[in-house]
């Protein structure tokens, strides 16, 4: 096996990454939507955007796998991006030199066929790819390169505009990259409980410094157990996956989306009033409702409860959370996939 080489400019080319804070950061619904596109468009079984850190790549979204980094001595993305001009592609790993003894070929996920065009950042170093991975031998036509380009194009404009986005500086003002690690949910990549916690005073600033109210959502799947039991604990993941995914997409740019444990999540949202704080809650329960959910053991259909609470001045996070968590326990009651919320009195603000 040949391990990559760094990159000739490798201590720029890192820089580069890192200057885009975009290593450990929670799932991007829209870069989730691509990665599922081009699996659909490429029939193959795993897209990743892959970004090749010090000595890992780290998968910033990913169709059809579950791992979220491997070490980058074995990566096949660790070659790709050593030629930032052109795709990387091995039609056949058992039959490359390189790759045959590969532990990503001889073991899970069985990589016969990698396909990989370099993501560029704005120094024109590359600081990962969008590649695609199939089990059996495959070659590329003329079309399906040109297409795996533009797609890979499409990739870097959306880092580039997200590094130049409010949130990002937020972020780099809110958390190191360290800390962002243990704040991740590995399954779902989205933010897990500690990170609630961590994030919550800084929303409080912000909603009073416009003048603005926190709004809480406890979204809880409906009868989760029996998809575990009917279908398998990999399914159950397939269908949190999901589930985090829509949640995510019904969201606006500024709420903030965790998984709180198991098929629990947290949404906390500056709002102006509790209707609106309704209409996100209605928007998320019927985006997860209205379709049904394709995996590996066939169509799934899936209901979440929704309780909601608004703030007031007295307000902890704990306080919110019970109150929201109150509304919730109503929506199951009330026969489930149901929006309940708790009125609250108004936030004072001080
Ligand atoms: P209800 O409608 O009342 O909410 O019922 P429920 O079945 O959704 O809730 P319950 O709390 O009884 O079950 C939640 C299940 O979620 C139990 C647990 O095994 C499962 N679970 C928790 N974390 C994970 C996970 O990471 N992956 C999978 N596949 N299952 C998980
Ligand atoms: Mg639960
Ligand atoms: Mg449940």
């Amino acid at each position: 096996m040949h391990a990559p080489s760094d990159h000739p400019n490798e201590h720029e080319r890192q820089a580069s990454l890192d200057d885009l804070e975009i290593l450990d950061t929670p799932a991007d619904p829209y870069m989730d939507s691509l990665v599922r596109v081009a699996r659909d468009i490429f029939k193959v079984e795993r897209v990743l955007i892959s970004l090749i850190d010090r000595d890992r790549q780290w998968f910033k979204a990913r169709a059809g796998a579950e791992f979220s980094c491997t070490p980058r001595d074995i990566s096949f993305c660790g070659h790709a991006i050593l030629d930032e001009h052109r795709t990387f592609i091995v039609p056949d790993a058992l039959e490359d030199d390189r790759f045959a003894d590969n532990p990503l070929v001889t073991g899970a996920p069985f990589i016969r066929f990698y396909a990989g065009h370099p993501l560029i950042a704005s120094a024109g170093l590359p600081i990962g790819t969008l590649c695609l991975l199939h089990s059996q031998p495959r070659v590329l036509n003329e079309q399906e390169e040109g297409r795996l380009r533009d797609l890979a194009q499409l990739v870097e404009g959306y880092i580039k505009l997200r590094s130049l986005s409010e949130h990002t500086r937020q972020l780099r003002e809110a958390v190191s990259r360290e800390q962002r690690k243990a704040l991740l949910d590995p399954l779902t990549q989205l933010w897990n409980r500690a990170a609630l916690e961590h994030f919550y005073p800084g929303e409080v600033s912000t909603a009073k410094l416009h003048n603005e109210h926190i709004g809480v959502l406890f979204i809880d799947l409906d009868h989760f157990k029996n998809i575990n039991d009917t279908y398998g604990h990999a399914t159950g993941d397939q269908v949190l996956v999901e589930a985090a995914h829509r949640i995510a997409t019904s969201l606006r740019p500024h709420d903030l989306l965790f998984r709180f444990g198991g098929e629990e999540f947290v949404v906390v949202s500056r709002i102006g009033s509790v209707n609106q704080l309704g209409s996100i809650a209605e928007r998320i329960r019927a985006t997860i409702a209205n379709k049904e959910i394709v995996t590996l053991r066939g169509h799934l259909s899936i209901k979440a409860s929704i309780g909601g609470a608004e703030g007031g001045p007295e307000d902890t996070i704990e306080s919110l959370l019970h109150k929201a968590d109150n509304a919730l326990y109503r929506a199951k009651n009330n026969g489930r996939n149901t929006v309940c919320l708790e009125h609250s009195e108004a936030w004072e603000n001080s």
